[in-house]
C-alpha cells in the first residue's frame, strides 16, 4: 500500500536524518531542459544539417531515446560530439531560463534548520550543474552532492545506490528520497531507502503527467514543509 504524504511528513520531521534529493524537475522546473532539448537543440541541429525543425526532432527523439537511462544520456559532453553542437555553451545562453520551484528554497531552509543532513544527488553532469547551481545560489543548503558521473552509473541503476551510500553514509531506514522519475524511484525502493516520494509538476508549463500509484506524490514542497 502506498504510504500518504500525511505519513511522510511526520517521518520527515521526526525519524528522519537524511534527505536525498534530485536536481532537475524536482527542486528546478524541468521546462528549461525540455526546452533545451525539445526545441533549441533541434532548431539549431536542423539548421545545421538544412533540414526541417520537425525532421531534425523526429531524427533526435530516436537518439534521445536509444540513450535514455545510461550515462551517455546525462553527459553533454557526449551530445555536443554526438550531434556537432556545442552543448554547454548554448545552455548557457538560455540559462535565464533555469528557474526553482515553489517552496524549494523555504523546503532546504527548514531542513538545514532542523539539522538534517541534505544531500543533492543527480544525474546531471558536472557542467549542468555548475550552470545551474551559479544560477539559483541552491549549493549551500546542501552538505554534499553527488553525481551519476562520480558514482559511474546513473540513478537508474542498483550500483548508483552502492555507491551512494558509501559515499554519503545515510542510513536507509532514516533516509528520505524525492526525485520526479518513476525509474529512479523504483531503483531507490528496491535497493532499500524508506521513504520515497514522487515529485509532480515536474514541468511547470506542462499539464501533470500521469503515474504508477506506485509512490505518494507532491506537487508543490510546501507540503512537506514542518508544522507551525
Ligand atoms: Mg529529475
Amino acid at each position: 500500500m502506498v504510504k500518504g504524504i500525511e505519513e511522510i511528513r511526520e517521518a520527515l520531521w521526526s525519524t528522519v536524518d537524511y534527505v536525498l534529493l534530485d536536481m532537475d524537475g524536482t527542486l528546478l522546473d524541468k521546462y528549461f531542459d525540455d526546452y533545451f532539448w525539445e526545441h533549441l537543440v533541434p532548431e539549431k541541429y536542423a539548421e545545421k544539417h538544412s533540414i526541417t525543425f520537425g525532421r531534425a526532432k523526429e531524427e533526435l527523439l530516436a537518439k534521445y531515446r536509444h540513450h535514455e537511462g545510461t550515462l551517455n544520456w546525462t553527459d553533454i559532453d557526449f551530445w555536443s560530439e554526438e550531434l556537432g553542437i556545442d552543448i554547454p555553451a548554448l545552455k548557457e545562453q538560455i540559462r535565464h531560463l533555469i528557474e526553482v520551484h515553489p517552496n524549494v528554497e523555504d523546503f532546504l531552509s527548514a531542513l538545514n534548520e532542523r539539522g538534517r543532513k541534505v544531500f543533492l544527488v543527480t544525474n546531471a553532469h558536472y557542467k549542468t550543474l555548475t550552470i545551474k547551481l551559479r544560477k539559483t545560489e541552491l549549493g549551500k543548503y546542501f552538505q554534499r552532492v553527488i553525481t551519476s558521473f562520480d558514482m559511474g552509473a546513473p540513478k537508474e541503476e542498483p550500483l548508483f545506490w552502492e555507491r551512494a551510500e558509501k559515499a554519503l553514509r545515510f542510513e536507509k531506514e532514516q533516509t528520505l528520497f524525492v526525485d520526479d522519475t518513476e525509474e529512479i524511484l523504483f531503483t531507490a525502493r528496491d535497493y532499500g531507502i524508506r521513504h520515497i516520494l514522487l515529485k509532480d509538476r515536474a514541468n511547470s508549463k506542462e499539464k501533470d503527467r500521469s503515474h504508477s500509484g506506485n509512490f505518494p506524490a507532491i506537487k508543490d514542497f510546501k507540503e512537506l514543509l514542518p508544522p507551525g
